[in-house]
């Protein structure tokens, strides 16, 4: 018999990904035999054509990522305003090899960044869509919690759209 809640279930999942990033960040295998590592088109595949089949779902992607966001990657920002937040999620997407990050512009209120090379959509053909929601979802659940503020970030360019990159606006809704 089941009996634990998908609250309970959330809260295991979320300690379980802190520790594989912690195994990751000391170097070890999360897997004992194949490792940490895997190619990005088996995410892509999977990520490209559901979005296309359920368009309603990006929504759905959109608030994980904001999840995830907010539980187990805000730890990695630091900074008080949103200039110095975004500089310090800049560095982030290259280390972690997902893009090449560039600011384009920071206020109070709002800020707009790009990624090149994008490891969701760069290459793929225009199919007219933005499909980055996890990355928009994700950065607007860190910045949210690192600014103490609710975010709201939308990815206005996408290669999937027919862009060389991805650009994304953030703005501070609350
Ligand atoms: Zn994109």
């Amino acid at each position: 018999m089941e009996y634990r809640s998908i609250e309970e279930k959330k809260q295991q999942l979320f300690e379980s990904f802190q520790q594989d990033y912690e195994t990751a960040k000391a170097g070890k295998k999360i897997r004992p035999r194949l490792g940490n590592e895997m190619g990005i088109n088996y995410m892509r595949e999977r990520q490209t054509l559901s979005f296309l089949l359920h368009p309603e779902l990006k929504e759905t992607a959109y608030e994980i990522g904001y999840t995830i966001g907010v539980e187990i990657t805000s730890d990695m920002i630091k900074g008080k305003t949103l200039p110095e937040i975004m500089d310090s999620n800049q560095p982030i997407a290259n280390r972690d090899g997902y893009a090449l990050e560039e600011i384009i512009e920071a206020d109070e209120n709002h800020a707009v960044y790009r990624h090149y090379e994008c490891a969701d959509c760069y290459g793929l053909p225009d199919i007219g869509d933005h499909i980055c929601v996890y990355e928009a979802g994700v950065a607007a659940g860190m910045f949210s919690t690192a600014l103490g503020k609710k975010c709201r970030v939308t990815e206005t360019r996408c290669c999937a759209a027919g862009d060389p990159f991805c650009e994304f606006l953030v703005e501070v809704i609350e």
